[in-house]
């Protein structure tokens, strides 16, 4: 792979830290963690979306677009980074949102929606949950041209081929610190939600011919429908950067126990781990993506699957603007335990 052919931003201007937990690695008494903080990225509050955007909005302006045009939930990360970086880069950055949750969108709530408006978001259109979201960004796409603008659209999550190999270039960083440290890692944990993260650090373990195995822990989906899609997209990924023999099947794993009741909704081991993490390491995870993830890797290893000895490293990619949208579930946690 030679990603220095693709056009770039170059908003990742320095390797993220990798950090020991000694104290969860202590409490939990199973392999040694290790925390990439991806959190700790450049864009307005942090986040694994700067990585995809570097390559995406280099896309967009080689297109000679002058306004963005993307989708999210209601408390999108992604949503939030786009705008950022589309301030940045003076473009217009304009939002269709899906209410996945019934009644969940409100104007003036906080987090990242709070967010949108200090960045000034040019528009936003809030859809149903289940609707076709293409079609909507398509729509203000449509009503932007008529207005003499040139709009790009960046898919959810910016997870295409092209965001994709931003976590390609995460999966690079990672050998080379691993190299540095004369850390070998026995095992990648990620977030795995509209799949980006999972199938661009995959293919980037495949194409340095690593042998590290990746297991992503789904935020929204059942296991065979997500794996099929980080599949597709490590395979358009792996095609776009020359990848010989491409993506086998089997290296795609995916866990799906720690997601319910649905994306963005309340679980107890997500309050557990986004706690956990808050009180052992003072590192915040959010309630979204990262605390069930942190919820997934706390039974994964409880149940033996990351054994004592060796050693795990665990993708943070951000998302904490999201927790101050969850203050009671949390408040009610703290009683309790
Ligand atoms: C978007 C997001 C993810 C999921 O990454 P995908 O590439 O969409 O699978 C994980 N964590 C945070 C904080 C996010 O915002």
């Amino acid at each position: 792979m030679n990603l220095a052919k693709l056009p770039r931003r170059n908003y990742v201007t320095a390797p993220t830290r990798i950090d020991y937990a000694a104290n969860l690695t202590k409490l939990l008494g199973g392999p040694e963690i290790y925390i990439k903080r991806d959190d700790e990225l450049p864009g307005a509050g942090g986040g694994n979306k700067t990585r995809k955007l570097d390559f995406v909005i280099a896309d967009a302006l080689l297109k000679g677009a002058d306004a963005l045009v993307t989708c999210g939930a209601v408390q999108s990360n992604h949503c939030r980074l786009t705008l950022a970086w589309a301030r940045r880069e003076k473009l217009q950055c304009h939002f269709v949102l899906e209410e996945r949750v019934p009644g969940s969108y409100h104007e003036e709530a906080s987090g990242n929606n709070f967010l949108y408006q200090l960045l000034g978001v040019d528009s936003i259109k809030v859809v149903e949950g289940g609707s076709d979201v293409d079609a909507a960004m398509y729509e203000v796409a449509e009503r932007l041209k008529a207005a003499g603008k040139k709009p790009y659209i960046i898919p959810g999550g910016a997870s295409n081929a092209v965001g994709a190999s931003g976590y390609v270039v995460f999966a690079e960083e990672l050998l080379r610190q691993s190299f540095e440290l004369q850390l070998s890692f026995d095992h990648i944990v990620v977030p795995s939600g509209s799949a980006g993260t999972h199938a661009g650090t995959l293919t980037g373990i495949i194409g340095a011919n690593a042998g590290i195995p990746v297991h992503g822990i789904t935020v929204s989906r059942p296991r065979d429908v997500q794996e099929e899609k980080v599949y597709q997209l490590a395979q358009e990924t792996a095609e776009l950067l020359g990848v010989k023999g491409g993506i086998p099947r089997e290296a795609v794993r995916c866990y799906d126990d720690y997601y319910q009741p649905g994306y963005s909704r309340v679980n107890d081991g997500m309050l557990e781990a986004v706690t956990l993490f808050a009180r052992e390491e003072g590192i915040l995870l959010d309630p979204v993506y990262t605390g069930k993830q942190a919820a997934g890797f706390i039974d994964l290893i409880r149940k033996g699957v990351f054994k004592k000895g060796e050693k795990v490293l665990f993708a943070h990619t951000g998302g904490a603007p999201a927790l101050y949208m969850y203050l009671e579930p949390f408040r009610e946690w703290f009683k309790k335990i």
